[in-house]
């Protein structure tokens, strides 16, 4: 049986990249969007004509009782996940003095309950496969380093990286491997209006990456390759840091 990686947030950007990748690659994916329906279905076709089985899910990251229930049905359907890519994730940035308490609170609670929303119900019915797994987080170089306009979100992706490593302990023995992916600046609608004088500023190779340069890390991490690699944040940015 063909083995099946639920991506979140991957009708644009860089979760469509990887979708796209990994069903190149055989694949089955349970796609994954909140509002953009019709950005949504375009994916799904591009992934049908790769002739793999896609499902399609739709929720709010944030929202715990529905993440549970559409990810419950999906693997009642479909069976178990394989991989499970935590991709979803939301900026609203501004300087801390001037961050409102919704630009804190929204930002926390997508990309960091997202974390436990997504992950938790997708975990026993992995183990119970009894095939190993993996699972791949996505933080940022701003989890990393701090980066200034972005305290809310820098502080929630450094909390992703402390649950990743966390994670990837208790399910060592299982054979699923945890890991983080850490990109710098990627061509995304997120950071559309990112003026081109910073980037050459900030990135040492100047310019920003490519949604694919980073589905092919995950590409890799989904391989048989990497069943040695766990617990690591592995960074895709240019040299930023
Ligand atoms: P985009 O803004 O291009 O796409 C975001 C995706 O996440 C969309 O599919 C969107 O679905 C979905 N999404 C947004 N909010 C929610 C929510 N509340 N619940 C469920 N799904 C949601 O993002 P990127 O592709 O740029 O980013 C992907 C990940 O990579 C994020 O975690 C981001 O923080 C991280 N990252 C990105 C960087 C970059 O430079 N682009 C740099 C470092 C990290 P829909 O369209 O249906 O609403």
């Amino acid at each position: 049986m063909t083995n099946r990686v639920l991506i979140t947030g991957s009708s644009r950007g860089i979760g469509k990249a990887i979708a796209i990748k990994l069903a190149e690659n055989g694949f089955d994916i349970a796609l994954h969007f909140h509002s953009n329906h019709s950005a949504a279905t375009e994916v799904q076709q591009t992934l049908s004509a790769l002739e793999v089985n896609v499902s399609l899910l739709q929720f709010d990251i944030g929202d715990r009782a529905a993440v549970k229930q559409a990810i419950e049905a999906d693997i009642a359907e479909h069976g178990a996940y394989y991989g499970v890519i935590l991709n979803a994730g939301i900026n609203r940035d501004t300087a801390f003095p001037a961050m409102t308490e919704n630009e804190w609170d929204s930002v926390i609670h997508t990309n960091l309950d997202g974390f436990y929303n997504v992950i938790h119900p997708t975990i026993m019915p992995m183990v119970q496969a009894r095939k190993g797994g993996r699972i791949i987080t996505l933080a940022s170089v701003s989890g990393i380093a701090g980066n200034r306009g972005q305290v809310n979100y820098s502080a929630s992706k450094a909390g992703i990286i402390g649950a990743t490593k966390a994670l990837s302990l208790e399910l060592a023995k299982r054979k699923i491997t945890v890991n983080c992916i850490a990109p710098g600046l990627i061509e995304t609608d997120m950071v559309s209006d990112f003026p081109t004088d910073l980037v050459n500023q900030m990135v040492p190779m100047k310019r920003m990456g490519k949604p694919n340069e980073i589905a092919g890390l995950a590409n890799f991490l989904l391989s048989d390759d990497a069943a040695y690699i766990t617990r690591q944040v592995i960074s895709v940015n240019g040299g930023m840091i």
